[in-house]
Order: C-alpha cells, then sequence, then structure tokens
C-alpha cells in the first residue's frame, strides 16, 4: 500500500483569500462584515461579464466579506471549492469589477467605488501546491492519512524518512494546529530514536 496510493485517495481542496483596498471606506466606519445572503434558486448574472468567456455561477460562493482588522480600506473575504478554483482563471481587473458590482447589487443605497488594488492567492494553480488543504474524499478514510504518516522504512529502529504536515494528522488534516501537532509527533520520534542508540552505544 504505497504513499503514493494514499495521496491519489485523499483530497486536496482549495480556499482562497481576497483583499480588496479601496482609496476609502464606503461603508460606515463601526460597520465590520458585509453577507450575501443569496437566493439559490434564482438565474443571476454579473452584467460586467457579459461579453467575456466568463460565467458568473461563482458569485454565490461569496458569503460575504469583513473589514481588515488594521487596514481600515480594506476588505476580506475567502472562497472554496470550485468557484475557487474557477475565479483563479479570471484576471484581476475584470474580477475587481465583478465585485464592485457585486456590492452595488447587494448594498445599492451606497455609491461603491471601484477597488484600488485587488490582492488574493490562487494556490490551485501555484505548481507547488495545486490546492490549500487535505480532506477525506469519498473513497478514502483516516487509514489513508496513518499510512501516509508512517515513517519510511516503516521499522522503528532505522526510519530514513518522517513525515509532517497538515495531511498527516488524522484528525485535524487541514489546519495550522494539526501541522504543528504532526511537527512536533515526528520530533519526538528522532528525540526517541537517539535516545536508543545512545543507550545502546
Ligand atoms: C486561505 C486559507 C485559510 C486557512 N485558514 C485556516 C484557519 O483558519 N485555521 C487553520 O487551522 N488552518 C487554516 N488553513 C490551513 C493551514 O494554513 C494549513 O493547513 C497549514 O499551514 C499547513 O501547514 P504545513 O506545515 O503542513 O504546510 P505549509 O504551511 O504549506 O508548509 C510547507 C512548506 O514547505 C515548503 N516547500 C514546498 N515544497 C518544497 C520543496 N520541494 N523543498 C523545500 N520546501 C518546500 C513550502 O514553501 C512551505 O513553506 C488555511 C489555509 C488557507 C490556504
Amino acid at each position: 500500500y504505497s504513499k503514493q496510493l494514499c495521496i491519489e485517495k485523499l483530497g486536496f481542496g482549495t480556499i482562497n483569500k481576497i483583499y480588496l483596498i479601496f482609496s476609502h471606506a464606503f461603508w460606515d466606519v463601526d460597520f465590520n462584515t458585509f453577507n450575501f445572503l443569496w437566493n439559490t434558486t434564482t438565474e443571476w448574472k454579473l452584467t460586467c461579464l457579459e461579453n467575456t468567456s466568463y460565467d458568473s455561477q461563482w458569485c454565490k460562493s461569496i458569503t460575504g466579506f469583513y473589514v481588515h482588522h488594521r487596514l481600515p480600506n480594506m476588505l476580506v473575504t475567502q472562497i472554496g471549492g470550485e468557484a475557487a478554483t474557477y475565479i483563479e482563471t479570471i484576471p484581476d481587473e475584470i474580477l475587481t469589477n465583478c465585485f464592485q458590482e457585486l456590492f452595488g447589487r447587494f448594498y445599492p443605497d451606497n455609491q461603491i467605488p471601484k477597488p484600488k488594488k485587488l490582492i488574493r492567492s490562487q494556490w490551485f494553480n501555484k505548481t507547488s501546491t495545486h490546492g490549500s488543504h487535505t480532506f477525506i474524499k469519498t473513497g478514502s478514510n483516516t487509514h489513508d492519512i496513518k499510512r501516509l504518516a508512517m515513517p519510511w522504512p516503516n521499522q522503528p529502529a532505522k526510519p530514513l524518512i518522517l513525515f509532517a504536515g497538515e495531511g498527516t494528522h488524522e484528525r485535524f488534516y487541514g489546519t495550522a494546529h494539526g501541522a504543528f501537532m504532526t511537527g512536533i509527533r515526528e520530533a519526538k520520534r528522532i528525540v526517541e530514536l537517539y535516545k536508543k542508540e545512545f543507550i545502546n552505544q
């Protein structure tokens, strides 16, 4: 049962963060979140995408923005799943127009300026990552994670390669604390290995 098979069976999803920087805040100072409540049964299209090859389906995965805790002119959102991988293909300039229109639709009483700048992650299209987090896909289970985490070769006396990282924690995969705990786990393994070697000398 190879490590490669575990990797193939497990899912690797994408979450991207998007930051919009405005010249000034168009919202009230004491306002800190914008929530978008979508009507899922209604067909919905962005007019700014009409003459492009892009569709508007991804919009419904945007559920809101929050004001950055340190930068009062910056709004932040996260997008996940297929919509996240899809919008990675939309150029910044077009996406900026999309968000301006989106805010205009949900907050028609506000004058929405065009964001000055858009900054975002594109984890799916980065050749060194192709996504952002492990998940249990249909057909896989936590045994695949356990197997992925096993040292190689799996002989307690002499492992040559150890495996840490979020995708090797069977409970907290996909998280920063899970990744941290696997680092501790493997560091302890090394300590135990050296302790045994020292005692056997
Ligand atoms: C948008 C987003 C939001 C998230 N939000 C949360 C959250 O709220 N809470 C939470 O707990 N988790 C969250 N996560 C998940 C969390 O960030 C990750 O699970 C965690 O950072 C994974 O840590 P890691 O050490 O396993 O991998 P990484 O942090 O990816 O570290 C791997 C390192 O290996 C390096 N590397 C890669 N290839 C090579 C190579 N060939 N040679 C040398 N170095 C290499 C990389 O540069 C990188 O520094 C989020 C992730 C994303 C993308």
